[in-house]
């Protein structure tokens, strides 16, 4: 893929999305829901419409993942992400 190409899918994805949504971020860096502690994986990709893995994609599955009960780190003081996600299942072992 030439390179230009790519940047330019890559800005207009981010301008998509929410940079301060870290379950967007996670979605759209991982293109999935990986657990950390357990290594569960899941997509989200629900929709009938084949929109994986566009910025619409991220957004919906980011919803879902919320929804359903996922954690992802929030970003910190200087807004860096680490992107550690739990799933639900983790989190209520963990008590969250
Ligand atoms: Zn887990």
């Amino acid at each position: 893929m030439d390179r230009k190409f790519l940047l330019a899918l890559l800005s207009n994805a981010v301008r998509e999305l929410d940079i301060n949504n870290q379950y967007q971020c996670h979605a759209f860096i991982n293109l999935r829901f990986v657990c950390s502690a357990c290594g569960v994986e899941i997509f989200f990709n629900e929709s009938e419409e084949d929109d994986y893995p566009t910025p619409k994609w991220c957004r919906s599955a980011a919803d879902k993942a919320q929804r359903t009960g996922w954690f992802i780190s929030p970003p910190d003081a200087d807004g860096n992400y680490d992107l550690t996600a739990h799933c639900p299942a983790c989190n209520a072992k963990r008590g969250i």
